[in-house]
């Protein structure tokens, strides 16, 4: 099958994500299928470097500002225009599942993520992935062209077909309006009224752990211009003042935007966040109640996604002072 493959050379994983893929396209399509490669990227002095990475023999190198979802995808859909693809082919982390899900929504096709296996041969092809925390292996088959498949980790670092590459393109993206999924809020700084009155709240759960980790908190939700709040058992054990309480028994807020990392989320808290415009919940348990009622949920655990959340804002703000 006639395939495309998608690769963020904004990452500093490109190349495991290259490794993954060629394993993949080796095993489950055969060495000598038909493909493209399509590698986005910032960098101009990596592009040399970064079309050796190609599986396919038939590559596209997009330029873009750095990585942007929404640029990738309008991107994408463009080129699905000019030359429909019937499968595209995503690594497997999270920005790879992202892009897969979210492309299938725009071209009106199937997703699915972390694929092991494909039977390619069959029409519509059946893919295989582990399921139930891994106990049971799925059998699933896509419906509506075009498949957008991430492929599951691992294969990284096997030895690795270099497809001689045939024909490359080039495209500048540089320009591309990148906002139109995201939106801006403004914040302000919570002031003498504190948590009740703030508009940004970082609040921080028994998850967090410890109460040097939750002064690390507290300094991050500084950084950010959020007011810094925590559930019952945080003050109880003495890891933060009983004046930052949310909750029933402490502080009611009604903030914009509420990010709650390692909160179970149980009625008594959630009574003191329930007046967020905007909820978000980072927790290792996709089955809290948070999670359920939050607006956005990230699966994961919290310290990796502040501190990736930290990277971005910082580099963000250094974006606006070089250009000020
Ligand atoms: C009368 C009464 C009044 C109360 N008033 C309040 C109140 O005002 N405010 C309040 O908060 N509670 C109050 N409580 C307590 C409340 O019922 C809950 O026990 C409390 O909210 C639970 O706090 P938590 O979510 O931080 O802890 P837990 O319920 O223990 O949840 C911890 C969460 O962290 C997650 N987690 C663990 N590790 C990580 C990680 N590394 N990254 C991300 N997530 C992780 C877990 O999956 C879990 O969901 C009250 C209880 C009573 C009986």
């Amino acid at each position: 099958m006639n395939y495309t493959v998608v690769l963020n050379g904004c990452s500093r994983t490109v190349q495991s994500q290259a490794e993954e893929m060629a394993a993949f396209i080796e095993t489950n399509l055969g060495a000598a299928a038909p493909g493209r490669c399509i590698i986005f990227y910032s960098a101009p002095e990596k592009k040399d470097e970064l079309a050796t990475l190609s599986p396919a023999e038939t590559l596209l190198l997009v330029r873009v500002q750095r990585y942007q979802p929404e640029v990738f995808l309008s991107t994408l859909a463009r080129l699905a225009q000019e030359e429909a693809a019937p499968m595209y082919l995503f690594p497997g982390d999270y920005s790879g599942s992202e892009l897969a899900v979210r492309l299938a929504c725009r071209l009106g096709g199937s997703s699915l993520t972390a694929v092991q296996k494909l039977e390619p041969a069959q029409e519509p092809p059946a893919c295989y992935k582990t399921v139930y925390s891994g106990y049971l292996q799925a059998r699933l088959t896509l419906r509506r062209k075009p498949y957008c498949l991430s492929i599951a980790r691992g294969g990284a670092g096997q030895s690795r077909r270099t497809a001689k590459v045939r024909e490359t393109a080039e495209l500048d993206m540089t320009g591309a309006a990148e906002a139109s999924f995201s939106r801006m809020l403004e914040f302000k700084e919570a002031g003498r009224g504190g948590l009740e009155e703030a508009s940004f709240v970082m609040a921080a759960g028994r998850g967090v752990d410890s109460k040097a980790k939750i002064e690390k908190f507290r300094q991050a939700a500084a950084e950010l211009g959020a007011a810094f709040g925590v559930s019952r058992p945080v003050a109880m054990n003495a890891w933060a003042p009983l004046s930052s309480l949310i909750g029933a028994s402490g502080a009611i807020t009604r903030p914009r935007l509420c990010i709650a990392a390692g909160v179970s989320g149980a009625a008594a808290f959630y009574a003191g966040i329930e007046k967020s415009e905007h909820i978000v919940a980072l927790n290792t348990d996709e089955f809290a109640p948070l999670v359920q009622a939050a607006d956005v949920a990230v699966i994961d655990d919290y310290a990796a996604v502040l501190e990736e959340l930290l990277r971005l804002i910082r580099q963000e703000r250094e974006l606006k002072a070089k250009e000020e």
